[in-house]
């Protein structure tokens, strides 16, 4: 940020700034939401963090997973814990995402002074939706900053109602955002938007999401194509317009119009409008639900969406259904070949992952937690003398002491873990977002496991196996070259525990 956006209300108006500084009544956060500011500044913070703040809150818990299993994030499979969801939204936009939610009744609770708050708050619900779609359209990574920043970029007016008693007065009930801020920059000479941007720096916000809010009255195009923040700032500027019409106009109609007005900014063409305003349609319903607000009645959506088909004009009715045939057979193939794909990842002794797919996990999991900077650890388990178990019951007992200690080990691991089979009687689990020590203690659990459990090899006849275990982590204090390398370092770990009389846990030594 070339400029301080959050200094620039200073700058200009210093009794402003000194005023808000004392107002003891300004919109304040929640503790919830100061918490996950500080562990978003926080490099160290990890998943289990998250998680454990989130499961004080199950209302923002739930929040979060229903975004995650929204269309906007693309997924195979139904996500259903906290875990997982993290997992695909990332450290970062789990975070943001949290904040978004935690905020909100914040932002809800207003009416000071003569402004309608049920305009206010289906103004901001309906930008933040717009900011979401409009980034996404134009290509911008983690969507959850265009979503908070859409959320925040009218707070400014909350803090000014506070502030100054009777700014608003006179504008009437129908007053739009235009009005509001035309009103400020007569009695104030600023606006909102720079109010808003000192209130998140007074928050420790982001200085991204700052410089978005502060510059949420200026439509510009970015200046060039890889500038990220620019794009940021074009959606959330473009989708306070697009609100702003929508809401303080005739609806959907005129926001469809602004929709137009706002990408003709970035040169989309009408079938790009188009989509940005069928993909805005279909969020309605998941955003009045997210945020308990009414944007649209089905009638107005039904009008958007023929608008929307209008724009995309490129597109007939014949490839319109010649296209949904297509989609209907690919999802039909789809299916087919994912269930295909998943007995080929299968050990069929255990049903567990097997050795090929473990391999390609762990390239993605070693991938993914270098990315998202959270730790990964590998714990190598090999079962000790198994060899007599087979020469004293026979090969199939042993089998079934596999089977009954995979079954243990799937008991025992998070829905996130990859539980597979190496090879014979050895395993291999990857533990993504575990650091060092939740995995030893996680290892000393299913070591206690394997104590405790006696498989009945034959009537009568029960049988326990002990079993050494091998852990390494990457990414907290000890970083790999490789995956492989990892791997390498949890089995020599593992033959060290074989060495020192089995039945035991070694970590790899992270001090050298
Ligand atoms: P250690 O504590 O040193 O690991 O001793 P161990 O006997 O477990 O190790 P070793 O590697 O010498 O022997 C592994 C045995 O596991 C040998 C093999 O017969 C048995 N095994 C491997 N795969 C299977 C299987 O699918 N079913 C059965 N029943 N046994 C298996
Ligand atoms: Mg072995
Ligand atoms: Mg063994």
């Amino acid at each position: 940020m070339t400029e301080d956006e959050a200094g620039a209300l200073e700058a200009a108006r210093p009794e402003l700034a000194r005023r808000l500084e004392l107002c003891r009544d300004l919109p304040s956060p929640p503790g919830v939401a100061l918490r996950l500011v500080r562990l978003g500044e926080d490099p160290e913070a990890d998943l289990d963090e998250i998680v454990g703040i989130l499961r004080h809150d199950p209302a923002l818990a739930a929040k979060v997973l229903r975004v995650a299993n929204s269309p906007l994030y693309s997924r195979q499979r139904n996500i259903d814990n906290l875990r997982q969801a993290i997992l695909l939204l990332g450290l970062n936009g789990t975070l943001t995402l949290a904040l978004s939610f935690s905020l909100v009744p914040t932002l809800r609770d207003g009416g000071r002074d003569g402004l309608d708050h049920a305009r206010f708050w289906r103004r901001t619900c309906l930008g933040s939706l717009a900011a979401q779609v409009l980034a996404d359209r134009a290509g911008l990574p983690g969507l959850e900053d265009a979503f908070l920043a859409g959320l925040l970029q009218d707070i400014g007016i909350l803090a000014l109602e506070r502030v100054e008693p009777g700014l608003y007065a006179g504008l009437g009930p129908d007053a739009g955002h235009d009005a509001i801020a035309a009103r400020e920059r007569e009695r104030l000479g600023t606006d909102h938007a720079a109010v808003g941007a000192w209130l998140l720096a007074r928050w420790a916000l982001p200085a991204r999401l700052r410089r978005a809010v502060a510059r949420s009255h200026r439509l510009a195009p970015p200046q060039e194509a890889e500038d990220l923040q620019g794009l940021l700032d074009w959606a959330v500027a473009g989708a306070a317009v697009v609100a702003g019409a929508w809401i303080d106009g005739d609806g959907p109609e005129q926001g469809s119009e602004a929709v137009r007005a706002v990408a003709a900014a970035i040169g989309w063409d009408g079938a790009a409008c188009g989509e940005a305003l069928e993909r805005i349609a279909a969020h309605v319903p998941e955003t009045e639900a997210l945020l308990e607000c009414e944007l649209a009645s089905p009638e107005e959506l039904a009008l958007l969406q023929e608008r929307a088909r209008e724009l995309a004009t490129a597109r007939s009715l014949h490839a319109v259904q010649q296209a949904q045939q297509i989609r209907r057979h690919a999802q039909a193939l789809e299916t087919r070949a994912r269930e295909l794909e998943e007995r080929a990842r299968r050990d069929s002794l255990t049903g567990l992952y097997n050795r090929a797919w473990l391999d390609q996990m762990l390239e993605e999991e070693f991938r993914r937690a270098e990315s998202y900077g959270w730790p990964l650890s590998v714990a190598f388990i090999d079962l000790d003398r198994f060899k007599t178990i087979n020469d004293t019951y026979g090969h199939a007992a042993g089998d079934t002491v596999l089977r009954r200690i995979a079954a243990l080990l799937l008991d025992n691991s998070r829905e996130t873990d990859i539980v597979a089979r190496y090879g014979g009687e050895e395993f291999v689990l990857l533990l993504p977002g575990s650091g060092r020590r939740g995995a030893q203690a996680f290892c000393e659990r299913l070591l206690a496991a394997c104590r405790a459990a006696a498989t009945e090899v034959a009537p009568g006849r029960h049988v326990a196996v002990t079993a050494s275990i091998g852990l390494a982590t990457h990414g907290e204090h000890q970083r790999y070259e490789s995956p492989d390398e990892l791997v390498r370092a949890a089995d020599k770990a593992l033959y060290a525990a074989k060495v020192a009389g089995r039945d035991r846990l070694v970590v790899v030594d992270e001090r050298r």
